[in-house]
């Protein structure tokens, strides 16, 4: 008889619950999207399905309309009313024996999560300290796969540091983002340089909007490979992610950035981002206009 056990219970294999058969388990075979809401209104949440739309093809899962995907999160987000949510999904290829070819007959899974947002102001009003760690990750990090085992041990080696998010650093001594954001440091006063967008990033979305709102107040975006050395001379650092929008950097490896506190620019754009999210174009409540 073919068996079974989860944890210390031992069943049939027949009837196991398919759940436990997905792909994205066995293989992280799945891709994901975090968007959030401000204020009662989805934020981002097109240039999120359209990203989504894109792990999809390049992860060559099939069969998705983007389209039920986006009636999903608004119904799902108008019932939980929250008005600072979180929305967690993913599709993964789909369920059944585990073979690392395609099982006949098997198809996507869709699963979501919606959550209060975590209050996380503290971080925005004092900064935080990063670390850095190795990029152990694939080559195509720009699909937002389930795969996320070198993201989290850089996390949790950040974490053991005191530190709120680990640097993630590539073979060739380069920052290519952290390891559930986007990094960013200020240099020259007016200069924000960030990693150009490429396979070994995320197209972050928090990340487009940052370089829009800097161009937009007059600063200079260079997109550029840089260093952690250059990190750590850097007038200011920041993150970039949707559940926090920006996050200002106040140590980088044990080493003070600035005077300690979040710096000028960083300020500055933390405004325009929070004026920006109130902008109309950008958000949309469930059952409004596509945004
Ligand atoms: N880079 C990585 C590796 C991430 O996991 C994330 C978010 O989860 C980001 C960047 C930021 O992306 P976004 O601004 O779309 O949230």
């Amino acid at each position: 008889m073919q068996l079974a056990v989860i944890d210390d219970k031992i069943l049939p294999y027949a009837e196991l619950d398919s759940a436990y058969l997905d792909r994205g388990t066995f293989f992280g075979d799945g891709v994901y999207e975090v968007i959030r809401s401000y204020d009662g209104r989805l934020f981002a949440l097109e240039q999120h399905l359209a990203r989504f739309d894109r792990s999809l093809r390049e992860a060559g899962i099939e069969g998705i309309n983007v389209n039920e995907v986006r009636g999903r999160v608004e119904e799902v987000f108008d019932r939980a009313g929250i008005p600072n949510a979180r929305v967690y999904f993913h599709i993964t290829r789909g369920c059944g024996d585990r073979n690392h070819g395609l099982v006949p007959g098997i198809r996507p899974r869709f699963f979501l999560t919606l959550m209060q947002l975590a209050d996380k102001a503290a971080n925005k009003e004092n900064g935080v300290s990063v670390s850095t760690f190795p990029d152990w990750r694939w080559k195509r990090c720009d699909i937002k796969s389930l795969n996320l085992l070198p993201n989290v041990l850089a996390r949790i080696d950040a974490e053991k540091k005191g530190c709120a998010e680990a640097i993630l650093v590539n073979d060739a001594g380069e920052i290519t983002e952290g390891s559930s954001s986007a990094f960013f440091m200020i240099r020259s006063g007016t200069e924000v340089v960030t990693r150009p967008l490429g396979p070994d990033i995320l197209p972050s979305i928090t990340r487009a909007i940052v370089d829009r709102l800097a161009r937009a107040s007059g600063l200079r975006v260079v997109e550029a490979p840089y260093s952690p050395q250059d990190a750590a001379r850097a007038d200011e650092l920041f993150l970039a992610v949707t559940t926090q929008d920006i996050v200002p950097v106040v140590r980088f490896d044990g080493i003070q950035i600035g005077d300690g506190r979040p710096g000028p620019c960083t300020r500055a754009l933390i405004k325009a981002f929070s004026e920006f999210v109130r902008d109309p174009q950008m958000n949309c409540k469930p059952g409004e206009r596509s945004c």
